[in-house]
């Protein structure tokens, strides 16, 4: 076991080498907490380190360590790592997530298309020469913004997607458990995503399944997301009340917002929690949220710095507490 300090809390980011959980390790560590930033892949999570030190000069206060969620002996050597060092673990924040599609081919198209259409009518407008001109201002009526509805699912995609969203939040919070035990206030965070409000899912054996905080078990949220990846590879995702786009994310999302319920209502000592950041830029949407990275992070390090005796086993939309 590693010599704890009784007062220096320390804390874990998932996928913390940009976005969201990269801006969370700098709040965290503006406060004064000992932060493992963690990344899958090696090389970016050590550029984001430097990059950290560069900027901020965190020195002692960040640390890197790999962790891949959906990688069980990743997952074990980096609570090794924190036992080691550590001693305990304060606050985990699971924030490693997948949209579950490969954007980046539909984007370029319409970037291509938005970058055709913005040439085509700028030549144009000199020729025109009108006070139609507003009509061919940048923007105008061929937007680059997502059509989420148009991307495709695969099996494996969706298979993906429940895999890093929701077990590989689940299984880094169960090998975390013993470690957070140990803390005074230990914290978790889920980062989450208001995509899965059990609104969305009109299935109503699943919606009652994760709603039913009493007598909901992992075994049960499995079982919800087996009949779905069923549904899904049997083409009947409309006919069976699932979300039929952005559909793999709704639903590991939703798992993930039970969970965060059952293990409220299982350890009463934990003060567990889940957020949606609302929609802010990040690569996950190619960049086309509305908020920036760092008003996203603000809350969910609102939430990690809860004091004792804060509520434990809500949804948060950004700051407010919302349903579920
Ligand atoms: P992002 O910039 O794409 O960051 C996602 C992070 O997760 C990256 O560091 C990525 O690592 C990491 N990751 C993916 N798979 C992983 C795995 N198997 N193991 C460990 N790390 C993994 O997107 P973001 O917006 O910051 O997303 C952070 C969280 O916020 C996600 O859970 C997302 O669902 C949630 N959220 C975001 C929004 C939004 O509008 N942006 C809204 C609601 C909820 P790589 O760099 O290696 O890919």
């Amino acid at each position: 076991m590693g010599m704890a300090d009784a007062k220096q809390r320390y804390a874990v980011v998932t996928g913390a080498n940009k976005g969201i959980g990269l801006e969370t390790v700098k709040g965290l560590a503006s406060n004064g907490i000992k932060v493992v930033l963690t990344a899958r892949d090696v090389k970016r999570g050590y550029q984001a380190v430097e990059e950290l030190k560069r900027e901020f000069g965190f020195s002692d206060l960040v640390v890197f360590h790999q962790l891949d969620v959906t990688d069980p002996s990743s997952v074990a050597s980096l609570v090794e790592f924190v036992k080691i060092k550590f001693g305990r673990l304060d606050i985990l924040v699971n924030n490693a997530g997948i949209s579950g599609f490969n954007t980046d081919g539909m984007v370029s198209v319409h970037i291509f298309f938005y970058t055709l259409s913005v040439l085509f009518l700028s030549i144009l407008k000199s020729f025109l020469k009108n006070d139609l001109g507003f009509l061919f201002t940048p923007g105008f009526g061929c937007h680059p913004k997502i059509n989420w509805k148009e991307l495709p699912q695969t099996y494996e995609m969706a298979e993906k997607c429940l895999t890093t969203n929701y077990y590989g939040a689940k299984e880094t919070t169960e090998a975390f458990i013993p470690l957070l035990q140990l803390s005074n206030l230990p914290m978790i965070v889920n980062v989450s995503s208001e995509a899965g409000l059990l609104k969305y899912i009109s299935n109503e054996w699943a919606r009652s399944v994760l709603d039913d905080t009493e007598n909901l078990t992992e075994e049960l949220i499995d079982e919800v997301l087996k009949e779905y990846m069923k549904d899904l590879d049997d083409g009947l995702l409309e006919k069976k009340g699932w979300p039929t786009y952005l559909s793999a994310y709704m639903v590991s999302k939703a798992a993930m917002n039970s969970y965060t319920r059952l293990l409220a209502y299982r350890h009463q000592k934990l003060c567990i929690n889940c957020v949606c950041p609302g929609s802010v830029k990040t690569d996950i949407n190619r960049n086309t949220g509305i908020l920036s990275v760092e008003n996203g992070a603000a809350s969910v390090v609102r939430l990690a710095l809860l004091p004792n005796g804060s509520p434990s086993g809500h949804f948060f939309t950004r700051q407010e507490v919302s349903s579920f």
